[in-house]
C-alpha cells in the first residue's frame, strides 16, 4: 500500500535556506516564520522569471544543504518498517533526480519511489499510484489533492498556518505517523 510524501518543507527543511537566499537577493531581512504564503515571488515582490533565474544558480545548493525535518526520518522508517510503500512526490525538476536520491540516501530516508514532476500538480501521480494518504505542506497542492479524492495530511508551515484547511493538519511527524496509523489499514 502506497503513501505519498512531499519533499521540500515536509521532509527536507529548505525554508530557512530559501528565505536566506531571497533576503540576500532582495536586500531584506525576513525569517521563515514571517512567510505567510507559499508564493515567495509575492512575498518578495519579484517576478516569477526573476525567481526562476535565481533558483537556477541556487537551488542545487539549497537541495544539498537542507537539513531533514525533525523526526521525519524516524517516522518514515517506522512506516516503511510496517509495510507501507513510501513514494516521494515532489515538484522539483527531474534534473535534480540524482542529487535528490543521494540526499535521501545520505539521510537514511527509506523510499521505494522517487517522482520529480517539475509541476505542483501531483494529482495524476497520486491517482496512478493509488496513494492512500499524501503528506503535503503546500496548501494549494493540498486543496487540489483533497478535491481530487486523495486523502491528504497538511504538514503545518508558516506559509499555510493562516489558511483554512478542512482536513487533518499536523504540526509534527509524530502526529503524521499517528494519523496514518489511526486512519489507514494496511
Ligand atoms: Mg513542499
Amino acid at each position: 500500500m502506497n503513501i505519498g510524501i512531499d519533499l521540500d518543507g515536509t521532509v527536507a527543511d529548505n525554508l530557512e535556506l530559501l528565505v536566506e537566499t531571497l533576503n540576500q537577493h532582495c536586500g531584506k531581512r525576513l525569517v521563515g516564520d514571517e512567510i505567510r504564503q507559499y508564493d515567495l515571488c509575492k512575498t518578495y515582490c519579484i517576478s516569477e522569471e526573476e525567481f526562476i533565474e535565481l533558483m537556477e544558480t541556487k537551488e542545487e545548493e539549497i537541495i544539498v544543504q537542507s537539513p531533514v525535518v525533525p523526526m521525519a526520518r524516524e517516522y518514515i522508517e517506522k512506516l516503511a518498517g510496517q509495510g507501507w510503500q513510501i513514494h516521494i512526490i515532489t515538484a522539483r525538476h527531474p534534473r535534480y533526480h540524482e542529487i535528490t536520491r543521494k540526499w535521501l540516501e545520505r539521510n537514511d530516508i527509506p523510499f521505494c519511489g522517487l517522482h520529480l514532476l517539475n509541476s505542483h500538480n501531483k494529482l495524476q501521480t497520486c491517482q496512478n499510484l493509488g496513494v492512500k494518504m499524501m503528506v503535503e505542506d503546500n496548501i494549494h497542492n493540498a486543496y487540489q489533492l483533497k478535491a481530487g479524492g486523495i486523502p491528504t495530511i497538511l504538514y503545518e508551515a508558516p506559509h499555510n498556518r493562516y489558511w483554512s484547511w478542512q482536513g487533518t493538519r499536523c504540526k509534527t511527524w509524530k502526529e503524521i505517523y499517528q494519523t496514518i496509523e489511526t486512519k489507514l489499514d494496511k
